[in-house]
């Protein structure tokens, strides 16, 4: 028997908001004193301005920027209908990142600059690093202060952008990672600015051309969706900015990050623990906020495990000073496959938009979200509480000591993948989890194409499922 010792490491509570946009929010006319409506009663749809970059030049053929824009249209669509937010007052103007430009801020407050330094080079590109720059007209002046009160404009401002609360900026560039061989990247979203509250209020999203000219629309409109979904937010970084609470003080927004809020590690919204054993070692993140936990444990019909959240993907393996790995951006393939905020974007019937997805936006603070589009997973469906610990419920069924609807025992074995609608083998669900297999959707073993098949007696039909049985043609002679 393999014996598992879970450890729980010291983390980090420093919310480390280095960069972010101050943002005035609208706070409605009228006395506060008294009123009892909650906050989010104030939170609106959230308005978003797509900036497209030099989208004709990067995809020439029209009809495909035409399609490009009707799926970001799409997406959006769907983001209004699931965020609110409380909505941003003035014109939306992005602030130079104080942290590499000024060398030293007043002593006062942090965000006066009075001295910048020199030779810096202005570099508000989102990471991107390839040749996207965030228009000048978008950002706000920088301002070298001599006091409190009195300043000089380092760096002229532009108009800003009117009814807004976050501006996306779409291009389809062929960047560094679109041409990783064997990667299938499609797409990339990143974000590019955050508010005083770590909300996202400008996020960069690139879809791959060449995979974008040969990508099914199904699975682009998915991928698009998903990218979407990062810039809003869903994204490891995001994880130590989750809000507890706001509050309205001297008519200004007042929120307090979680990080600031506690001392207690074990009330974080995530934690990273590890698994270890004779024969491996194996680190991940579990999400411990409220509602993702909750939805996490209804899920798997467990509610013996209060501690046990979805399992958050690593970026990095730890290095060899044991510090913990960064933070990935989606849930790990093997707890959370068919949500379309795992890493692998499949087969639109496939994915969908599940409710510890959902119930993580809640968690973050930053909005009012709608539960009217989260859809059913299936996979992992009432398991039970052990499903939480991926690494010894998948040893336990490769040791035959567990039977599981949603993973089998044999690599290489035929079967059914868990949504039988393909026929499948027995594979790892994922290079780091060896011993955590699932029956892999073979592309050409489809149930529901229709065809004929004359050396077996399967059949292909529209409602056809794969089932796993031991059917044989028997020939009775006469007698
Ligand atoms: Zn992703």
């Amino acid at each position: 028997m393999i014996l598992a010792v879970i450890l729980i490491n010291t983390i980090c509570l420093c919310t480390a908001l280095d960069d972010y946009t101050q943002v005035s929010y609208f706070i409605p006319p009228g006395p506060l004193s008294g009123r009892t409506a909650p906050l989010h009663s104030w939170f609106r749809p959230i308005r978003i301005h797509v900036h497209e970059v030099d989208l004709a030049h990067h995809l020439p053929d029209v009809s495909s920027q035409d399609l490009y824009r009707e799926l970001i249209s799409d997406g959006l669509d769907l983001i209004r209908q699931l965020l609110q937010v409380f909505p941003v007052s003035d014109t939306l103007k992005l602030e130079y990142d104080y942290s590499k430009l000024c060398e030293n801020p007043l002593q006062s407050s942090v965000r006066l600059c009075g001295q910048k330094w020199s030779n810096v080079v202005v570099n508000e590109d989102c990471g991107v690093r390839e040749g996207f720059q965030i228009p000048a007209e978008h950002m706000a002046e920088f301002r070298i202060y001599s006091s409190e009160t009195e300043y000089t404009v380092d760096i002229p401002g532009g108009a800003g952008i009117n009814d807004t609360d976050i501006v996306l900026y779409v291009s389809a560039k062929s960047l560094d990672y679109c041409n990783v061989q064997n990667a299938g990247i499609l797409g990339f979203a990143k974000i590019c600015k955050r508010d005083q509250f770590g909300r996202p209020i400008a996020s960069f999203l690139n879809m791959c051309p060449d995979g974008f000219s040969s990508a099914s629309k199904a699975k682009l409109k998915d991928t698009i969706f998903h990218e979407i979904l990062h810039s809003m937010g869903f994204l490891g970084s995001s994880l130590n900015l989750f809000i507890q609470s706001c509050e309205i003080t001297n008519r200004q927004l007042d929120c307090k990050f979680l990080s600031d809020y506690y001392t207690d590690s074990y009330r974080f919204p995530w934690h990273v623990l590890r698994d270890n054993s004779p024969s491996e070692s194996d680190y991940r993140y579990e999400i411990k906020s409220t509602n993702a936990l909750t939805a996490w444990q209804h899920h798997l019909g467990c509610d013996t495990a209060p501690d046990d959240g979805p399992v958050w993907s690593v970026h990095a393996s730890p290095n060899p000073a044991r510090q913990n790995p960064i933070p990935g951006d989606h849930w790990t393939w093997t707890s959370m496959m068919g949500s379309l905020m795992s890493p692998f974007v499949k087969e639109p019937y496939m994915q969908l938009l599940d409710n510890m997805t959902v119930s993580w936006f809640k968690d973050t603070g930053w909005y009012f979200v709608s539960d009217n589009l989260t859809q059913p997973l299936l996979w992992g469906k009432n398991s039970g509480c052990d499903f939480a610990h991926p690494v010894n419920y998948c040893q336990k069924v490769v040791n035959g000591e567990l039977q599981d609807r949603f993973l089998c025992q044999q690599s290489g074995k035929s079967g059914c993948h868990y949504l039988h609608l393909h026929k499948g083998v027995c594979t790892p669900t994922e290079s780091r989890v060896p011993m955590c297999r699932y029956y892999k959707p073979d592309p050409q073993g489809d149930c529901f194409t229709p065809r004929s098949v004359t050396d077996s007696l399967e059949e292909f039909c529209q409602e056809c499922r794969c089932f796993v049985s031991s059917l044989h043609e028997v020939c009775v002679l006469p007698v």
